[in-house]
């Protein structure tokens, strides 16, 4: 099953984290939400960001494997279209929540695909 999803986590305390060649980035506090797209298998990729131990492939993994990010939760949105990840990101944006620059969007034309609460 191919697919969309969102991914929500906490980042338990203010942070400095290296992102690749994002390199160190500020991680405020709170609730943040990753939209991402699975071609092949929507589950298997939710449980690979699920997991702390594994190999670096993307921005996002930076995040998961740090010990001050907690999983919380993850919508999926299946049998859609690779878009549907940038348009997931456009609703994110339009509810003025705060984004990450240039996070998880080096193959759209997006400005972020992480996006965070204020409190
Ligand atoms: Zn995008």
């Amino acid at each position: 099953m191919k697919g969309a999803y969102v991914l929500i986590f906490e980042v338990l305390k203010d942070c400095e984290i290296i992102v690749g060649k994002l390199g160190l980035t500020f991680f405020k506090k709170g609730i943040y939400y990753y939209c991402g797209s699975a071609q092949n298998n929507l589950e298997k990729r939710i449980e690979r960001h699920e997991r702390k131990e594994k190999k670096i492939h993307w921005h996002i993994d930076y995040l998961t494997t740090n010990k001050n990010i907690k999983m919380i939760s993850s919508e999926k949105y299946e049998n859609c279209q690779k878009s549907k990840e940038c348009e997931l990101a456009q609703e994110l944006f339009k509810k003025k929540y705060n984004q990450i620059k240039n996070f998880g969007c080096t193959d759209c034309k997006c400005n972020s695909h992480l996006f965070y609460k204020n409190e």
